[in-house]
């Protein structure tokens, strides 16, 4: 990444970094207006020193709610229609009878607390079930998105000390280095937010445009998105200038390069998706679907050639068999691809080789797919100081958190 006006962040926990993968005072919400969807079925964590007595003083019914504990939290489900403690439907009881500070921390820190963390670092990211908008300077609404409030409501709550409520981060470079690269990303696309459009401020940081152009136009070519239509990009890039540092940290375990090409072809994918129906286009529906096209993204950009099963190149492998692909076409295109990486040949262009040209695209995605999650959750496993993401967090329902990562070039 070229770019280095930047600086790391000003928060700490524990001597660790908090970095926040979004930029700051730019996102929104409004409770008034969103009828507490966060509120309708998804369970929620408390704190068992810290709300978890007042809670059940004032509430003793709730204990007959309670799942499972999970480190210093206890975890509680409540209705599809809406949670138990929800008063007319629209606001918090907790809130309105004990007030604010005594909510369940996860309920009080939500829409941000998205947490991943590694040894030595901590992410936050906002989470997607809340209907977040991008706030305009001059709009007149009030800024929920500020890092320093946030920062102060994650303290309070104790949140940034559980480690059972963090997604697990996966890192392959000093940390510094990273943090360093990520903060230069989110500063850049928070600056051109309005100014700038979302490919060129990414194509931009890269310190080898030919290259980064090339892989693209390659993926692009594979999954057939150069024949498709696509949302104008002035309709997504502020959008996607918002969302790039959290997408970016879903990359994490890429080189700066990998990361930068990854956006790129998230940008590619998403206004192709969004073009079918562009009255969807939102923050929120953007980040979900990112979610279901993200190891797809990986597996095109990213250069991993470790695999399973490396001795036995038979295409009957447990990689093969774990994929549990029906259709002969896909099937063979999966053996070829394990394969060819196996033999050491990066997964683009073992897709390019793999893939016949009569494949529909439909049935490419099917194989991306199962390919991408597969691959995806093995090499996370393969790297020392991560794992995959953690279950236990969506356990805790999305008031505990959910989904969820450019470099100067050295
Ligand atoms: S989903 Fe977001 S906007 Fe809706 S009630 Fe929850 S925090 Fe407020
Ligand atoms: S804020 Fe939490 S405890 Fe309160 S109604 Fe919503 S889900 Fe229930």
């Amino acid at each position: 990444m070229k770019n280095t006006n930047s600086s790391f962040p000003h928060f700490f926990f524990d001597s660790k970094p908090v970095y926040f993968a979004f930029p700051d005072n730019v996102l929104d919400y409004d409770c008034s207006s969103c009828g507490a969807k966060c509120c309708r079925g998804h369970g929620f964590a408390a704190s068992m020193d810290r709300e978890l007595p007042g809670l059940l003083t004032r509430f003793p019914e709730l204990a007959y709610t309670a799942i499972r504990h999970s480190g210093n939290w206890t975890q509680f489900f409540n209705l599809p229609g809406n949670c138990f403690l929800l008063d007319g439907g629209h606001s918090c009881s907790i809130e309105n009878q004990l007030g604010k500070t005594m909510k369940p921390g996860v309920c009080r820190a939500f829409p941000f607390n998205n947490i991943s963390s590694s040894d030595n670092l901590l992410i936050i990211a906002p989470h997607f079930l809340c209907p977040l908008n991008l706030t305009q300077n001059n709009s007149g609404l009030s800024h929920k998105g500020s890092h320093a409030e946030i920062f102060q409501e994650l303290l309070e709550t104790g949140i940034l000390a559980n480690h059972s409520m963090h997604n697990k981060l996966c890192i392959n470079e000093p940390i510094d280095s990273f943090l360093n690269k990520e903060v230069i990303l989110r500063d850049i696309c928070t600056q051109n937010i309005g100014h700038q459009n979302f490919s060129s401020s990414i194509s931009g940081l890269s310190c080898d445009k030919t290259a980064h152009n090339l892989s693209i136009s390659r993926a692009e070519r594979l999954m057939g998105l150069d024949r498709c239509k696509k949302l104008p990009a002035e309709m997504t890039d502020d959008f996607l200038l918002a969302l790039a540092p959290m997408f970016s940290i879903s990359f994490s375990d890429l080189p700066v390069l990998g990361r930068l090409k990854a956006l790129a072809l998230t940008e590619s994918l998403l206004r192709t998706i969004f073009a079918l129906n562009n009255n969807t286009l939102s923050l929120q529906g953007l980040a979900i679907t990112f979610d279901h096209v993200a190891s797809i993204i990986h597996l095109f950009t990213c250069e991993h050639t470790q695999l399973p099963d490396r001795a036995n190149t038979s295409p009957n492998t447990t990689s093969l068999k774990l994929l549990n692909l029906k259709d002969p076409q896909i099937s063979m295109a999966a053996a070829i691809v394990i394969r060819l990486i196996q033999r050491g040949v990066p997964p683009l262009e073992a897709l390019e080789e793999a893939v016949p040209p009569e494949m529909p695209i439909v049935n490419r995605m099917v194989l991306f797919q199962a390919l991408g999650r597969h691959l995806k959750r093995y090499w996370h496993e393969q790297t020392e100081s991560v794992s995959s993401p953690t279950t236990e967090i969506h356990n805790l329902g999305p008031h505990a958190s959910s989904i969820l990562p450019v470099p100067p070039c050295d």
